[in-house]
């Protein structure tokens, strides 16, 4: 089975800059790529859904995958699909095969092996017309809450080198950034960003846990050379917030249908909001 989406990771990436962010969402049902879909329409502005490799794996690439990859070809609004903080590289080929982009997550990996399966990947990926985003530093905290070990921030040598050997089209950096809500102060080394930007002006930059970050140090890590940002936790907070109210009425609701619209549209708010603050609108 194969689903052509309407753009690469790349090409969507490409117009952002100058302070101009391309919101990335964790998807993990219909109820999200419906709520992220409308909100990428309801603002004309571009997004990326993104599948966790594990969400992936249990959702399948024949009906999770399928939906999603279905949704943005379908859309008017420019939508790119990938699968998120992938490490099998077996799957990961799977879904580049049906028309995916990919993040290959090695952070975890010593260097050596990190530039290794990175940059095979990225030989297959582009082979098939196709996108990968690596990642060098270590976050801690992982999109699904595993703990990945004490951070590691990415330095301009490491990412040079690293984007050298592999090849890869979008970079994932860390720079104080964490997965998951931040357990005190939000401290991100713009300077950091705006170093690694520097020494490769080319090359697209991620910023992961993109979640609970004030709206000024999002301008600031634009301006600094971020252009695609990721977040999951404000999308989950909204969707499990408004189940926990509909799940509180007496008697709770047991038709699918007066669950799912409401739970769609708790995705939409939130994302419709992020997504006008990542393009410079005003705070919502
Ligand atoms: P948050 O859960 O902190 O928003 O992070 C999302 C993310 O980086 C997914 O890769």
């Amino acid at each position: 089975m194969s689903f052509l989406p309407q753009v690469t990771l790349k090409e969507i990436l490409a117009p952002a800059g100058q302070g101009r962010l391309v919101g990335a969402f964790n998807v993990h049902n219909t109820e999200f790529i419906l709520g992220v879909v409308r909100a990428a329409e309801n603002t004309g502005r571009p997004a990326i859904l993104m599948i966790n490799e594990k969400v992936l794996k249990y959702g399948r690439l024949d009906c999770l995958g399928a939906a999603a990859l279905t949704a943005a070809r379908g859309s008017e609004a420019r939508l790119a699909v990938m699968v998120d903080h992938g490490t099998d590289e077996t799957f990961l080929k799977q879904a580049l095969g049906a028309g995916m982009d990919v993040m290959y997550d090695g952070s975890l990996l010593p260097f050596e092996q990190n530039i290794r399966n990175t940059r095979e990947l990225v030989g297959f990926a582009h082979r098939l017309g196709r996108c990968v985003e690596g990642e060098i530093g270590v976050l801690g905290l992982q999109e699904d809450g595993e703990d990945g070990g004490p951070a590691r921030l990415t330095t301009v040598e490491q990412a040079t080198e690293f984007s050298a050997r592999t090849g890869v089209d979008v970079l994932a950096i860390a720079v104080g950034n964490a997965h998951g809500a931040y357990p005190g102060a939000v401290d991100i080394d713009v300077k950091r960003i705006a170093a690694i930007h520097g020494a490769l002006p080319g090359l697209a930059l991620v910023m992961h846990g993109g979640s609970g970050i004030p709206p000024e140090t999002i301008r600031r890590s634009a301006q600094a050379g971020i252009v695609k940002f990721n977040v999951a936790t404000d999308l989950k907070t909204a969707y499990i917030t408004r189940l926990q109210q509909l799940m509180g009425c007496q008697p709770p609701p047991v038709q699918p249908l007066e669950l799912f619209p409401p739970l769609a549209k708790a995705v939409e708010e939130e994302a419709e909001r992020k997504i006008r603050l990542f393009d410079g609108e005003e705070d919502q």
